[in-house]
């Protein structure tokens, strides 16, 4: 048994998408918790290598892959990689993901395939990936990054908002096959986080009138997310499994 002085001492944690936003807050929080930690990204290399640098300046062991997660391939290629170099997943945090809105008749194909593919087959594939070695020790932590609008829906947002449901559907259902095995899957629901990508998605009156209704008068913040996500790839957080967190300042989308 490994002695921890940091709660993640000795445990290999994978984020996707770390290379901006709330993913690389996660990875933050993560290796300053003590982790490994695995940096994916899709296209931001140089900023996935300058996340590396600064966690590796402050004594953390990392690494950054690069895979899209809705390719099945590249997605073996990445967990063959960081078992390589840091040793099988224990701690992985689905958490890279693309936003669409516009109407459901102007949503394309290629649109929908795109938002089903990294914001729910990623996870399905990652986990799937990951799931065979944290059954054999008998530990994993999985954790979704889903969205209020998993729950409560989006108005021209039909295919980002199925997508995050069905995460969140995926998160229950494994939950309860994999929890006798001593793995947990947990979502978090935020609401809307200041990142690139809710800056891309609205202008600055539409910013205006979403933040009139958050009732804590602030945006989240990437680092809202990271405190809750390490809480739940806790070892010690064993009993918290199948729970979907809305983090989202009392704003309900
Ligand atoms: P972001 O700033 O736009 O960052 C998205 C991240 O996903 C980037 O690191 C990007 O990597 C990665 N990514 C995109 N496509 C990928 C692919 N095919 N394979 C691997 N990585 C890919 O977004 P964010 O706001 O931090 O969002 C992170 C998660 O939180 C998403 O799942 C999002 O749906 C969810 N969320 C966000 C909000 C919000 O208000 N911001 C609210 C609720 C939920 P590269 O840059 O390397 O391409």
């Amino acid at each position: 048994m490994t002695k921890r002085t940091n709660p993640l001492d000795g445990l290999v944690c994978l984020v996707t998408g770390a290379s901006r936003g709330i993913g690389r807050a996660i990875a933050m929080a993560a290796s300053g918790a003590g982790a490994d930690v695995a940096l994916n990204y899709y296209r931001s290399e140089q900023a996935a290598a300058n996340l590396a640098d600064q966690l590796t300046d402050r004594g953390g062991r990392c690494l950054i892959v690069q895979a899209d997660v809705s390719d099945a391939f590249q997605v073996d290629n990445m967990f063959n990689y960081i078992e390589r170099h840091l040793g099988a997943v224990d701690l992985l945090v689905n958490n890279a993901g693309v936003a669409f809105k516009g109407l459901l008749t102007d949503t394309g194909d290629d649109d929908w395939e795109r938002l089903i593919g990294v914001n729910l087959t990623g996870p399905f594939l990652c986990s799937r990936r990951a799931l065979p070695s944290m059954i054999k020790k008998r530990f994993g932590r999985i954790v979704n990054i889903a969205s209020m609008q998993g729950i409560c829906g989006g108005s021209c947002e039909g295919a980002y908002a199925a997508s995050k449901g069905g995460l969140i559907a995926l998160s229950k259902s494994l939950a309860g096959e994999v929890g006798p095995s001593g793995v947990t899957v947990n979502a978090i629901a935020p609401g809307p986080v200041l990142t690139d990508m809710l800056r891309a998605d609205l202008d600055e009156g539409e910013m205006e009138d979403l933040l009139s209704l958050l009732p804590t008068g602030r945006w989240g913040q990437p680092e809202d997310v990271a405190r809750a996500c390490l809480f739940l790839l806790s070892p010690q957080n064993s009993f918290v499994n199948g729970s979907v967190l809305a983090l989202d300042g009392g704003w309900k989308a």
